[in-house]
């Protein structure tokens, strides 16, 4: 097959082998050249919407990335096949701080930094790495087949987000909702920045651990606390204890003389304290450590900061300013010592935080930040899904959305890096007016000076994507996207952003539209190794998504992917089943061929016949009804984000009723002389393999597209077919009653063939004993059939009968099944080689047992070792039994 690159089908025969490779990439370019993916915005229809969770643009495809974009993929393409208006939004996230590193990174090599060049040109070269390598994971979600409508991808740093942004912080910051405080940040003293979390790196560290005497302010006694950083008792501002500490009861009356200054502290009783540790009394330092500071915020403790950026005591530090702040340790316990407040000094190990850049050992400290005062947005997004406004899927998610939302702290949303949402605060140089605006201000409002100098801060990278769903759709403008796909339809997410994303998408959205940002929320669980294990480089068991397209094809790997998309935390992925789903997609292949084979010059109106079913015969009644079936679980799947649901019944449907059953079963017509049973099964055959493609296709969007293309007739793209709609009149439940009776039947007589090994091409006499009346017409009716189908030379139905010793024979439903074996196999022959069988089975168990019953084995061998042995040792067994059980039955012959 040439690859086409004109906008007809040419029709071919179906290859052998389906070729993903090259079907995939003619394709995609194709729906991308047709632009299939377009959003229409037509009068009178239902609209469906997702925004895509933004990958960082720094972003590599990962499997989660590929489970969250085909479950995406799966409702956009049903949706779009309702004929709804549907929108899939896509785009990428400026990811403040990790493209800042991935840049930083890269001048490093250039040897350079970003101070070196400057804020201006360090945020060109920001862009200019965009433009160069900012696209890789946009590409690899086309690899996939995500049918995003590209036209409409966003950036969270475009000019019309970056509006929306600015929009939002003027709005909020005249409402009163954003407003400057304190907050303890990791400070690193050397690169003059806060750090993020996950920029500390903890080393353990051999550090000490001082003990040092604190007074009772009334000289009745004394406490003893403990740290590993004396110099910050500069800047304790009390003392905490358990209120049920008997040791210290009623010393909060009293107070605390911090030793070398001449302040008193307060003691306050604090829950969170533990008594057991060291003398259960805590020195609180609210402006230099992270424990400490909750604690003030819960008393109201004073702050009081006593180092400077660069790490160096300030004047607050009393006679110790000016010092380093390791300097200032050092003089600080030798203070203490020669006061005799110093009780001891142990070794001790800890970890301690170090700038992941520059491995300075960071100090938190308290700084100014910009916070947007969340709980009356929060209280909105509660009552949202309170009402049932918005749904959480699955459900179990509530409760710790309730309770997050319930304990929720203002949200500190400022950051000290370069790349990201300039903060559009100005302050006068002069008077020190703050002005927050939507355009740039050239003067103080106040004073009238000129002297403005900006924030230099950054937003964090949420603050923009709490925007996505209506900053996206052209907000603050009032566009027609807007008003046709807001609210979103529903988000789809992992559900480890339920709170940094989905909360505040939530808050954000009701907020500025008044309307939820989507009606459903569905949180996918974590992709995990099969045994449960976090995917991770270093374990090496990561299952990279394009690795594995290569190896299987997309639509095998879209397909496991949503057979292992049940609703819960964690999905047990499984590389070997990607290979099974693999083989699925083979199978709907060659299904097709033969198809091909019969129809491929018919005109597709032959399906006509399936308007009129109760003219057509069993088989054919029976395909219609479980077609019918199979819609109506799957649309309902669908409806209810079941995904793994959707695919297993269509898994069983296309290879267990379709491929095992119905293909079979119409062999005699197709091949038969006939012309109307011919064209019946033509029909049929067309009809429901057209269902079966359309029902598949949000799934496995490629096979799908390319076997419809090669069907019968003038075929646009699949893509845009009505999805398959329940169709009442196939409904058929007698004749699935009927052809599950004959299936059992036919299973029946072919597990008794089985279990006596006779040759695949030996015929049979059969014979089928059934009192029931109905069933026995029904049997007789297509004895033909089943004579066919289980290799019979003649079947016998009768009502009453003795099954005679000589035969093989089974129960189905309330059927005898009879088939007599005389004369089809060399009974003593059979009975040698199981005799032989079983010599050799025995021997193997003996040595088996031997060794598990040997102590210095079981003691020194390892436990997988041992646990293989044992796993031998019960196969073994098993199939001693089985070979038993064959013997048994054979002699019953003789
Ligand atoms: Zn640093
Ligand atoms: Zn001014």
């Amino acid at each position: 097959m040439e690859k086409s690159t004109t906008q007809e089908n040419e029709k071919y025969d179906l290859p052998k082998g389906y070729e993903f490779d090259e079907v995939e990439q003619r394709w995609y370019s194709r729906w991308l050249q047709e632009k299939s993916f377009s959003a229409a915005m037509e009068e009178g229809k239902d609209a469906f919407s997702i925004v895509i969770p933004p990958p960082n643009v720094t972003g590599v495809l990962h499997i989660g990335h590929a489970l969250n974009n085909t479950l995406q993929d799966i409702l956009v393409r049903y949706h779009r096949m309702k004929g709804d208006n549907t929108l899939w939004v896509p785009g990428t996230d400026h990811a403040g701080i990790a493209t800042q590193n991935v840049v930083e990174r890269q001048l490093a090599a250039e040897e350079t930094t970003r101070h070196a060049l400057g804020r201006e040109k360090f945020i060109e070269r920001v862009w200019q790495w965009r433009e160069e390598k900012g696209g890789t994971i946009i590409n690899q979600l086309k690899r996939m087949g995500a049918s995003c409508d590209w036209d409409r991808e966003r950036f969270t740093m475009d000019e019309g987000l970056s509006s929306a942004v600015r929009e939002v912080f003027v709005r909020l910051y005249k409402e009163g909702l954003i407003y400057k405080g304190d907050y303890i940040v990791n400070w690193c003293p050397r690169c003059h920045t806060a750090l993020a979390d996950d920029e500390v790196e903890h080393d353990p560290t051999d550090g000490k651990l001082y003990h040092v005497r604190y007074p009772y302010a009334d000289g009745s006694g004394h406490v003893v606390v403990a740290t590993t950083r004396p110099e910050t008792m500069l800047g304790d501002t009390a003392v905490a204890v358990h209120p049920e500490d008997e040791r210290y009861q009623g010393l909060e009356k009293i107070g605390i003389a911090l030793p070398l200054t001449d302040r008193i502290l307060p003691v306050v009783l604090d829950h969170h304290v533990q008594r057991e540790f060291g003398t259960g009394a805590l020195k609180v330092t609210p402006s230099h450590d992270r424990d400490d500071y909750e604690i003030g915020l819960r008393h109201n403790l004073d702050r009081l900061k006593v180092m400077d950026d660069k790490g160096v005591m300030n004047e607050a530090a009393g006679a110790y300013a000016g010092l380093d702040r390791f300097d200032c340790r050092k003089r600080i316990v030798a203070d203490l010592e020669a006061q005799g407040y110093l009780v001891k000094i142990e070794d001790y190990q800890h970890a301690v935080g170090k700038c992941y850049r520059c491995n300075t050992v960071v100090e938190p400290t308290t700084s100014k930040q910009w916070f947007v005062s969340v709980r009356p947005l929060a209280d909105k997004a509660v009552g949202a899904v309170q009402e049932g406004r918005m749904k959480i899927h699955p459900p179990t998610w509530n409760k710790t959305f309730y309770s997050w939302m319930d304990n929720i702290r203002d949200w500190c949303i400022s950051r000290q890096i370069w790349w990201g949402h300039r903060i559009p605060a100005w302050t006068c140089e002069d008077c020190g007016e703050v002005m927050v605006e939507v355009e740039d201000p050239t003067t103080c409002t106040k004073c009238g000076s000129s002297k403005l100098k900006q924030e230099t801060d950054v937003l964090d990278t949420w603050f923009s994507s709490a925007l996505w769903p209506f900053s996206t759709l052209g907000w603050p403008e009032q566009t027609k996207e807007l008003a046709t796909f807001y609210p979103t339809s529903v988000l789809i997410t992992s559900f480890d952003i339920l709170f940094f994303w989905v909360a505040r998408m939530m808050m954000m959205g009701l907020h500025f539209m008044d309307e939820v940002p989507f009606h459903d929320v569905y949180l996918h669980a974590l992709v995990r190794d099969k045994d449960g294990k976090k995917m991770s480089k270093s374990t090496g068991n990561v299952i990279d998504p394009l690795v594995t397209i290569g190896q299987y094809g997309t639509d095998a790997f879209r397909f496991t992917l949503t057979a292992f998309a049940a609703q819960g935390r964690e999905i047990r992925m499984d590389e070997e089943r990607v290979d099974g789903y693999r083989r699925f997609i083979n199978k709907l292949w060659n299904a097709a061929r033969f198809a091909q084979m019969h129809i491929k010059d018919e005109d597709p109106a032959i399906t006509e016949v399936t308007q009129r079913p109760q003219e057509l015969d069993l088989a054919h009644r029976w395909i219609l009804s479980r077609t019918n079936a199979t819609i109506v679980q799957v649309r309902d799947a669908l409806d209810g984000f079941r995904f793994n649901e959707v695919a297993s019944t269509i898994y069983q449907f296309i290879w267990h009723e379709f491929c095992d059953w119905y293909l079979e079963w119409i062999k005699a017509d197709l091949y038969g002389e006939d012309p109307q049973q011919r064209k019946n099964a033509k029909g049929v055959l067309l009809s429901v393999l057209e269902n079966i493609l359309k029902l598949m296709h949000p799934v496995s969007p490629f096979v799908t597209e390319e076997i419809w293309s090669q069907l019968p007739g003038e075929r646009t793209t699949i893509m845009t077919q009505p999805f398959p709609a329940v169709n009442q009149a196939w409904e058929d439940a007698v004749a699935e009653q009927d052809m599950g009776l004959l299936m059992d039947v036919i299973s029946g007589l072919r597990t008794i063939r089985t279990e006596a090994e006779l040759h695949p091409t030996a015929k049979v006499e059969a014979t089928v004993i059934c009192a029931d009346e109905n069933k026995r017409s029904v049997i007789e009716e297509f004895a033909a059939g089943i004579e066919a189908m289980v290799r019979a030379k003649s079947l016998t139905v009768v009502a009453q009968g003795k099954v005679p010793d000589d035969a093989g024979h089974a129960m189905v439903q309330d059927v005898e099944l009879v088939i007599s074996l005389s004369g089809l196999i060399d009974v003593d022959a059979e009975l040698e080689k199981l005799n032989r069988e079983q010599g050799k089975l025995e021997k193997e168990l003996k040595r088996v047992t031997g060794k598990l019953n040997n102590e210095k084995f079981l003691n020194n061998a390892p436990p997988e070792i041992v646990a293989k042995e044992k796993g031998i040792e019960a196969e073994l067994v098993a199939r001693l039994e089985k070979n038993q059980e064959s013997s048994q039955r054979l002699q019953k012959l003789r």
